[in-house]
């Protein structure tokens, strides 16, 4: 059983979760490593707390507390516009501190974002490519889905 704690960004703290929870039960995106006969749990759901995200610092001893053993990032820290300056020290913080394996991404990134970013200089230079692999190489017509 994988027990998920989730950190969004808080550009988007009114999201419901929509994409992220489907895409869990889907096991599509970020949560394609989870197989899909393997039972998986939310066992907490958090903003960062906004720039620079001083949630960070706390929110995964509470996702501890419930048995959290995975922390994912969730996708609109990867395809925000800017992405999120701070995922690597989020990442590796998260991962020292608490020993939390830590996850870039949730739901597939949505396609329209994608292309978008693709004609942005500052999407190079955020090395996105390279921390969200996973959600790069998801296919174009789920991406599509997720519009
Ligand atoms: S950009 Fe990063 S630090 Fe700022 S609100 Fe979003 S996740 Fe938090």
């Amino acid at each position: 059983m994988a027990k998920i704690g989730i950190i969004i960004c808080d550009r988007y703290r009114g999201c419901g979760g929509g994409k992220c929870f489907r895409a869990l039960r889907e096991r599509q995106g970020a949560f394609s490593r989870y197989a899909a006969d393997e039972p998986v749990e939310i066992v907490g759901y958090s903003g960062c707390g906004g720039c620079p995200g001083g949630n960070v610092e706390y929110v995964p001893e509470e996702f501890l507390k419930n048995g959290c053993d995975i922390v994912h990032l969730a996708t609109g820290l990867v395809v925000g516009y800017p992405p999120c300056p701070h995922i690597r020290q989020f990442k590796e913080f998260i991962q020292m501190r608490y020993e939390l394996p830590v996850v870039v991404g949730t739901h597939p990134i949505p396609l329209k974002y994608l292309e978008t970013h693709n004609l942005l200089t500052f999407w190079d230079q955020s090395d996105m490519r390279e921390l969200a692999a996973p959600l790069m190489m998801e296919s174009r017509d789920i991406m599509i889905s997720y519009n």
